[in-house]
């Protein structure tokens, strides 16, 4: 059942990025995930996705990750973007409940990116 879920959730994130954008982005694949040290979620890798993307929709895009969250049922501390330093490119989205011990790797930067590698769609800061 869930494999199906994932598979129906990958096809229509696609079809919707591409609408949205208007240019041919590929989402290769579509991973569930669960780390050893506590960490689970979502990655999807893009093909075709750009920063400026990012930028221009950003509500929009907002509410498409949000969408497909509640719909594998993952509720993320944090979503962003993984980005290839030194580059426009867009490597993956990712859908993060961060353990304990990798929420300060998050809540250490300021801003949007603060990491190179990373761009904060959205970020649940702990009190
Ligand atoms: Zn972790």
């Amino acid at each position: 059942m869930i494999i199906s879920e994932i598979l129906k959730n990958r096809a229509g994130f696609e079809e919707k990025l591409r609408k949205m954008i208007g240019r041919p982005i590929l989402l290769i694949e579509l991973d569930m995930f669960a780390l050893p040290c506590g960490c689970a979620g979502i990655t999807a890798n893009t093909r075709g996705l750009e920063v400026d993307d990012l930028e221009v929709f950003e509500p929009q895009m907002l509410a498409l990750v949000k969408e497909m969250a509640a719909n594998l049922e993952v509720k993320p501390s944090v979503i962003f973007a993984r980005l290839v330093p030194g580059s426009s490119i867009v490597a993956s989205l990712n859908w993060r409940v961060l353990c304990s011990r990798c929420y300060p790797d998050f809540a250490r930067g300021e801003g949007k990116t603060p990491r190179p590698d990373l761009y904060l769609l959205q970020f649940e800061r702990r009190k």
